[in-house]
C-alpha cells in the first residue's frame, strides 16, 4: 500500500477517537501531500461531505424571477440575505418589472431599501438597472456573464448568483466565505476573486459549481465562522489544512455551530 493510501486509511480509522495533537498531525500530513489530482480528490471529497451535511443548501435570497434575484443581489452588498428577504416582498410588489424600476423615484426607492444600508447608492443602482435593462435588453434580465458584468452595480459575483440559481447556468460565486474557505481548504491561495474563481474551476467539473457555492457558503455560515471556526464539530475537518484554528473541543465547537441565518 502506498504511504498515501495508508494515510488516507488511517486518517479515517483514526479521526474519530484521535486525541487534538494526532488529529492536526494528520490534517497535516494529508494536505503536505498534495499533489493537484491528490488536491481534486480531496476537494470534491470535501463538496460530497457538504452535501450530505447540507442536503439543502440553496441561495438563501428569496426571489421569484431573474429581476427579482439581481435586484435582491445588489441589496445584499454588506446586509444579511435575512435583512434584505425582509425588504424585497414590498419592494418585488412595487415594481414587478424593469420599467417599474426605471421610472421609479428614487424617494420611494430609498425608503424601501433603507433598512439594508447604502440605501441611496442601492436606490441609484436599482433605477439604473432598470433603465438600462430597458434601453439594452428589452426589459429583460441578460442570461450571458458578458452582458450581467455590464450593468450597474453587477459584478463577475452577483453575475455569477443569477446565472446559477435564475438561469441554471453554472457559476461560481466567490463571496467572502467562499473567499476565506477555498484558502483554508488549501483550494486557491489567492484573496482576488477572480483568480480564487479559476482555481475552483479546475478543481470542479462545471456542472458542479453552483452547488459548489451554495455548499460551501452554507458551511461558512454555520461552521466555519472568520473569526472562531467549529473545528471540534466539523464533519470536514480531516481534510482541512486549517484544521485547529478554532476550538477542536467537541463541546465548544457546538455552541458555535449556528443553525441557519448569514454570518
Ligand atoms: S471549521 Fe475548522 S476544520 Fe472545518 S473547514 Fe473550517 S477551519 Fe477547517
Amino acid at each position: 500500500m502506498s504511504y498515501r493510501l495508508w494515510l488516507a486509511a488511517t486518517a479515517g480509522r483514526v479521526w474519530g477517537e484521535a486525541t487534538y495533537a494526532s488529529r492536526m498531525a494528520v490534517s497535516r500530513a494529508v494536505t503536505a501531500l498534495d499533489d493537484p489530482p491528490a488536491r481534486k480528490r480531496r476537494a470534491r471529497k470535501v463538496l460530497a461531505v457538504l452535501g450530505e451535511t447540507y442536503p439543502d443548501a440553496h441561495c438563501e435570497l428569496d426571489f421569484g424571477s431573474p429581476l427579482d434575484l439581481l435586484v435582491a443581489t445588489v441589496l445584499s452588498a454588506q446586509c444579511t440575505d435575512q435583512r434584505v428577504n425582509k425588504v424585497t416582498p414590498a419592494l418585488f410588489a412595487r415594481y414587478p418589472d424593469a420599467a417599474a424600476y426605471a421610472g421609479a423615484s428614487l424617494a420611494a426607492l430609498e425608503s424601501l431599501v433603507a433598512p439594508t444600508g447604502f440605501f441611496r447608492q442601492k436606490a441609484k443602482t436599482l433605477q439604473s438597472l432598470g433603465q438600462q435593462l430597458c434601453d439594452r435588453y428589452g426589459g429583460e434580465v441578460p442570461d450571458r456573464l458578458e452582458d450581467l458584468v455590464t450593468l450597474p452595480g453587477v459584478g463577475r459575483k452577483t453575475a455569477n448568483v443569477v446565472l446559477g440559481d435564475a438561469f441554471g447556468v453554472p457559476g461560481i460565486t466567490v463571496d467572502t466565505h467562499l473567499g476565506r474557505l477555498a484558502r483554508r481548504f488549501g483550494w486557491s491561495e489567492h484573496t482576488d476573486p477572480e483568480k480564487v474563481e479559476a482555481d475552483l474551476m479546475v478543481l470542479f467539473p462545471k456542472k458542479d459549481w453552483t452547488l459548489m457555492s451554495h455548499r460551501v457558503i452554507w458551511h461558512g455560515r454555520r461552521r466555519c465562522h472568520a473569526r472562531r471556526p467549529a473545528c471540534g464539530a466539523c464533519p470536514v475537518a480531516r481534510w482541512c489544512p486549517a484544521f485547529g484554528e478554532g476550538p477542536t473541543d467537541a463541546v465548544e465547537a457546538s455552541r458555535l455551530v449556528k443553525d441557519a441565518g448569514r454570518a
